[in-house]
């Protein structure tokens, strides 16, 4: 029995160590939505790659998935070369999209990725799918409790809607930021971009009071900041004071800020910002449009026109636009302005188109109920699969018991009389060679007729009954019977009835059990045995008792107790 407990033990553990790696994996990990990361027909894809494009894929399809989240820093950096390539966007997002699929990435592995592809779409302009893997991003910082990631999530999403004129939902996603009191590292950058935002949006929506005060606290805020950052800093917020002062009519306050932000971009060693220079340069555009017309000039102002003209930040664009509209007034080039108005209509035209998908597509889905849809099931999900692995456990370590102890009973038990076999009985002999004992050995009288009479089938069910008596008798009086060939049967008297006295009365009782047993067919089924006391032989003695019994007439038990020998 102990090996029995033995190979339990083991299949529970390797059972356990599945189930443990499983639940770890199922707790860590992050599943994603299909529907949320673009399908691209691979095949397709393939076809059309460059050869750099197709070494790329290739380093990447030798990367076995398990190794997806190890590896995760080491595909994004692959990715990298082909940002300007001919399909990279397209390969960058399958790519992107089979690891986050693959769910094997750890959280913090998933935020990393799903931000990499939100730039990736953001370079194809592709609002939709951005606004969607920010929700995801927020959704996810929130599930692992990083504060950091949470307001980078909404920094991003802040961005995209004021790109597309939704500065008040813009400005309450922004405020939201800046007025939350956490304290993690890096925090004060993190509100201070949220305060540039703000107040670039302010300007947007003629709210210059509220702009400047942002950008009074973005300078009590540097204050703690380094002097390298500092520099950077100042160029846009100068130059977002000087567009204010420029509307609010305030030339010097104006031209104090737009120097400012000039000699601040002398200075600058380090970008912490994209596009500082443009943020100047607009700034210069705008004072010299109302205050120097002069020195105003059209050529640098269609230059930032076009280099911003497929940004997705389009805050620059609005600006230029206006500027070069109010010049074409001021100098009356009303062709000029036409043409210009033409170019401006269908760029909003295409801006409206999108706000008027997204629009449509938060009624028809309303995405939130969507994401909290979606994480229910997931949820369902989840607990179907852990009770599964559950359910497998126990059935395993219950099968485990089952088929060992099974194998145990078949090797032991005879399987027609359900007593013990003939294995059983020579190694049980073994074992208490040295302890005393009686044996009976007895054989059914004439079984042979009484299988050529009524069949095999009555035979074998006259076995069975006989072992059915068998078993009573072996709890009744802690006996060991066996089955130890066709209808010979053996009885060891050990412990409590190894007496003479004991074990022929037990004997007896079965013999007489026996003959008084009641079967469907008329017949007396009766036993012949022999009884010995423990020798050197015993096993023959008893046999030789038993053929001694068969002889002098059969339904009876000889025993050798009368020569006293041995005893
Ligand atoms: P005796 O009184 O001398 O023992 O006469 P007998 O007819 O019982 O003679 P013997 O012991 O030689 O015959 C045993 C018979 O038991 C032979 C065989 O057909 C039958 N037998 C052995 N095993 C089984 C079994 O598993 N099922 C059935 N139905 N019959 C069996
Ligand atoms: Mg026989
Ligand atoms: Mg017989």
């Amino acid at each position: 029995m102990k090996k029995v407990y033995w190979i339990v033990f083991l299949f529970s553990l390797i059972f356990g160590f599945f189930f443990t790696k499983e639940l770890w994996k199922q707790i860590n990990r992050q599943t994603f939505p299909k529907e949320l990361i673009e399908q691209i027909d691979s095949r397709e894809l393939k076809s059309k790659l460059t050869s750099l494009e197709k070494e790329v894929l290739n380093q990447f399809e030798a990367i076995k998935k398990r190794e997806y989240n190890l590896k995760c820093d080491k595909v994004v950096e692959m990715i990298r070369p082909l940002l300007n390539s001919e399909n990279g966007v397209e390969l960058g997002s399958y790519i992107l999209g089979k690891l986050l699929l693959s769910e094997q990435l750890s959280s913090k592995n998933s935020l990393f990725v799903l931000n990499k592809l939100r730039v990736l779409k953001m370079r194809r302009q592709n609002f939709l799918e951005s606004i969607r893997y920010c929700l995801e991003y927020i959704k996810l910082a929130k599930y692992t409790d990083s504060d950091y990631d949470v307001d980078r999530g909404k920094m991003g999403l802040s961005i995209i809607i004021s790109s597309l004129n939704g500065y008040e939902i813009s400005n309450q996603i922004l405020r939201e930021i800046i007025k939350e009191n956490q304290n993690y590292k890096g925090s004060n950058q993190v509100k201070i971009v949220a305060l540039l935002n703000l107040a670039e949006n302010n300007i947007r929506l003629f709210n210059h009071d509220e702009s400047l005060d942002s950008l009074d606290e973005i300078m009590e805020r540097s204050k703690q900041e380094a002097e390298i950052y500092i520099n950077s800093l100042m160029i846009i917020v100068d130059s977002l004071y000087s567009y204010n002062y420029v509307y609010l009519n305030d030339k010097e306050k104006a031209k104090y800020h737009l120097i400012r932000a000039e000699e601040f971009l002398s200075k600058r060693q380090t970008s912490y910002f994209i596009d500082e220079h443009l943020y100047y340069a607009v700034a210069e555009s705008l004072y010299n449009l109302y205050f120097e017309l002069e020195s105003f000039s059209e050529e640098k102002t269609i230059e930032i026109l076009e280099l911003v003209e497929n940004k997705t930040d389009f805050g620059f664009l609005y600006y230029s636009y206006e500027v070069l509209f109010e010049y074409y007034k001021k100098i009356s080039d009303f062709e000029k302005y036409e043409d210009l108005k033409r170019k401006y209509d269908k760029k909003m035209a295409k801006i409206n188109e999108i706000n008027y998908t997204m629009l449509s597509l938060y009624m028809i889905e309303s995405l939130e109920s969507g994401i909290s849809n979606r994480e229910y099931k997931q949820l369902v999900n989840r607990v179907v699969r852990m009770s599964l692995y559950i359910i497998g456990l126990i059935l395993g370590i219950v099968f485990s018991i089952r088929k060992v102890s099974g194998l145990q009973e078949i090797s032991t038990k005879d399987s027609l009389t359900k007593i013990g076999n003939r294995k059983l009985f020579d190694s049980t002999l073994i074992k208490i060679s040295d302890k005393n004992f009686y044996m009976l050995l007895f054989d059914i009288d004439n079984f042979k007729k009484i299988n050529d009479t009524y069949g095999h089938n009555f035979g074998d069910s006259v076995l069975r009954k006989i072992g059915y008596l068998l078993q009573i008798k072996e709890q009744q009086y802690k006996l060991n019977t066996y089955r130890i060939g066709g209808e010979e049967f053996a009885i060891l008297f050990l412990g409590e009835c190894c007496s003479r006295e004991k074990c022929l009365n037990i004997s007896e009782e079965i013999r007489k059990d026996i003959e008084n047993l009641i079967w469907i067919r008329d017949i007396k089924v009766t036993i012949s045995g022999g009884l010995s006391y423990r020798c050197n032989k015993v096993y023959e003695e008893s046999d030789k008792l038993l053929y001694e019994a068969k002889r002098s007439g059969k339904n009876k038990i000889s025993n050798n107790f009368l020569d006293n020998i041995g005893e």
